[in-house]
């Protein structure tokens, strides 16, 4: 990625994690329940609404990475550290990033653990929209071990992204852990291939985490680039 936080450039047809959860979720891809808040007390009853533990995160179109800015606090159990994760969350923002033009936080459940994977859109030049499946953390960054197919897929395509990668024995179960539940990831592929052919518009899409249980799977984070 070549935006560093907070820069403030690049913010062009990008979306913010709420707005992008919001199109994905019309297509069919289950994202989790996610709630703007514009101040401490907003993010306190939305947190409240929800029920604990809850997640807090920087909502800022300047900001691609909102962990590598401080903007991300998980397992909120209470008021209390939800008003202290607010303040922690804007001044840890507010140092590393003084130019993004923030809108306040993101309120959200956290979720139960699951396998973490990324499931992502973007246009190649020669072969126009190319869905890709990988692990997620390292598997991707690092390794690289991530399997792409053109749109539109079918069925058969995204049986065979998923079990391509190199990790992917890490999805049928091991050291105890359960397999999780691959026709969901499938099923998603899928529904990430059916709304770019119905949005010529979007240029590139990010599902990460997406998060793999033995029993479906949720897109925790979303980033939609149209143009
Ligand atoms: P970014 O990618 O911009 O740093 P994310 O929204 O992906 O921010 O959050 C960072 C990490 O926090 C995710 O990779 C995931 O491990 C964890 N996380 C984010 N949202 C949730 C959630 N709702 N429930 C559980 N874990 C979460
Ligand atoms: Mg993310």
């Amino acid at each position: 990625m070549v935006n560093m936080p907070g820069t403030g450039t690049e913010t062009a047809g990008v979306l913010t994690e709420i707005e992008s959860k919001e199109l994905v979720k019309q297509a069919g891809i289950a994202v989790n329940e996610t709630f703007l808040a514009a101040s401490a007390a907003e993010a306190a009853s939305f947190a409240r609404r929800l029920g604990f533990p809850v997640v807090l995160k920087i909502a800022s179109l300047g900001i691609v990475h909102k962990s590598d800015a401080g903007g991300v606090r998980l397992g909120l159990n209470n008021l209390r550290e939800v008003a202290a994760a607010y303040r922690e969350i804007m001044a840890a923002v507010r140092s590393k990033c003084p130019s993004a033009a923030i809108q306040g936080v993101s309120v959200q459940k956290m979720a139960p653990p699951g396998l973490e994977v990324i499931i992502g859109m973007y246009r190649d030049a020669q072969f126009g929209p190319v869905v890709m499946f990988g692990l997620g953390g390292i598997m991707v960054e690092v390794l690289k071990d991530v399997s792409l197919r053109v749109v539109p897929l079918y069925r058969r395509d995204a049986a065979e992204m998923v079990r391509e990668i190199k990790g992917y024995p890490l999805l049928c179960g091991y050291r105890g852990q359960e397999p999780v539940d691959i026709r969901s990831l499938e099923d998603m592929l899928l529904g990430v291939s059916r709304f770019i052919m119905k949005h010529p518009g979007i240029r590139e899409l990010d599902l990460n985490p997406v998060l793999a249980y033995c029993d479906g799977a949720l897109a925790v984070d979303a980033r939609v680039v149209l143009g």
